[in-house]
C-alpha cells in the first residue's frame, strides 16, 4: 500500500523542512522527484540525499512566484520525465502582523508566493496531469484556513485562499480525474519555525520554542516526516476516492 511506483511528483520548496520531507518520503515509495526551489543549492542538497539512497530526483531552479520561472520549470520536467502524476505545492513564507501592523507590500510577497505560486504551479501542472490521464495534487495549507490565528493577518489570508483553490481546483478537474486536497498542519518543526524563533525572540530561542511546542494539546510541534505520511497517503491510489478535502495535521489543536 501507499507506493508511487512509475509516478513523477513535483514538489515546490523541496529543499527545507516539510517540502524535503515529503520529496525523500515520496522517493522512498517509489517516484521519481523534481524538488522546485528557489534556493538552488538546498534543493541539490535535497535532490543529491535522494538520489544517495538509490532514489531518482532532480533539482530545478523554480520561483513559483514567478510565471517566467515556473514555465521553465516544468519545461525542464517535460525534457526528462515526459509525465507528471503529481504536484505538491509546499512552497510558502510567513509573515507576522495584524491586519493594522501589515504593509501592503508584505501583504504584496505573502499573496505573491504562497498564493499565486499555488495559482502558477497547478496551472502548468493540469494540462500535464490530463495527458497523464489524471493527477493527484496536495496544497499545504494550514491551521489559519480554518480557525483565526493571533497576529497572523497576511499569513491567514493566504492560507485560507489555498483552502478555497484547493475546492475550486477540485470540482473543476473532477472529470478528468485530477484529484485536490490539502493539508492543515499547527506548528511543525521545520527551520522556518526555527528562523522565526531567531529574528522575532533572539536570546529567548528555548523559552518560545516550549511555548509554541504547548500551543499543540500533545505538548510538541509535529515532524515534517509527520506530514510527509499524510502526504502519501492522499497523494497515493488508496486515496483515489478523495478530493477537494482539507486534512487537520494539528496535535489536538481543533479538537478543543
Ligand atoms: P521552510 O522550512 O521555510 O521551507 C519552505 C521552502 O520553500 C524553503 O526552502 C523556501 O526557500 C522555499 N520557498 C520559499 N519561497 C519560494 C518561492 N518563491 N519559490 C520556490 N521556493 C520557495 O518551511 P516549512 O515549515 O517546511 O513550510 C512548508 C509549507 O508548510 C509552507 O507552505 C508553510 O506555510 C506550510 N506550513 C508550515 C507550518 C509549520 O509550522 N512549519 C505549519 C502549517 C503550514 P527559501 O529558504 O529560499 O525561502
Amino acid at each position: 500500500m501507499f507506493r508511487l511506483d512509475g509516478k513523477v511528483a513535483a514538489v515546490t520548496g523541496a529543499g527545507s523542512g516539510i517540502g524535503r520531507a515529503i520529496a525523500k518520503t515520496f522517493s522512498s515509495a517509489g517516484a521519481r522527484v523534481f524538488v522546485l526551489e528557489r534556493d538552488t543549492t538546498a534543493g541539490e542538497e535535497t535532490a543529491a540525499n535522494i538520489r544517495a539512497k538509490g532514489g531518482m530526483a532532480t533539482a530545478i531552479a523554480c520561483d513559483v512566484a514567478s510565471a517566467e520561472s515556473v514555465q521553465t520549470a516544468f519545461g525542464a520536467i517535460d525534457l526528462e520525465a515526459s509525465r507528471l502524476d503529481i504536484l505538491v505545492n509546499n512552497a510558502g513564507i510567513v509573515h507576522i502582523g495584524t491586519v493594522e501592523s501589515t504593509s501592503e507590500a508584505d501583504l504584496d510577497r505573502i499573496y505573491a508566493v504562497n498564493v499565486k505560486g499555488l495559482f502558477l504551479c497547478s496551472q502548468a501542472a493540469v494540462p500535464r496531469m490530463k495527458k497523464a490521464g489524471g493527477g493527484a495534487i496536495l496544497n499545504l495549507a494550514s491551521i489559519a484556513s480554518l480557525i483565526g490565528l493571533v497576529d497572523r493577518f497576511a499569513y491567514s489570508m493566504s492560507k485560507g485562499a489555498v483552502l478555497a483553490m484547493t475546492r475550486s481546483i477540485a470540482v473543476d478537474f473532477i472529470g478528468d480525474k485530477i484529484r485536490c486536497n490539502c493539508v492543515c498542519p499547527a506548528r511543525v518543526h521545520t527551520p522556518l519555525v526555527d528562523g522565526y524563533l531567531k529574528n522575532t525572540y533572539p536570546g529567548r530561542e528555548p523559552e518560545l520554542f516550549k511555548q509554541l511546542s504547548e500551543y499543540q494539546p500533545l505538548g510538541r510541534m509535529g515532524t515534517p516526516e509527520e506530514v510527509a505520511a499524510l502526504a502519501l497517503y492522499l497523494c497515493s491510489d488508496e486515496a483515489s476516492f478523495i478530493t477537494g478535502q482539507a486534512y487537520p495535521i494539528d496535535g489536538g489543536v481543533l479538537v478543543f
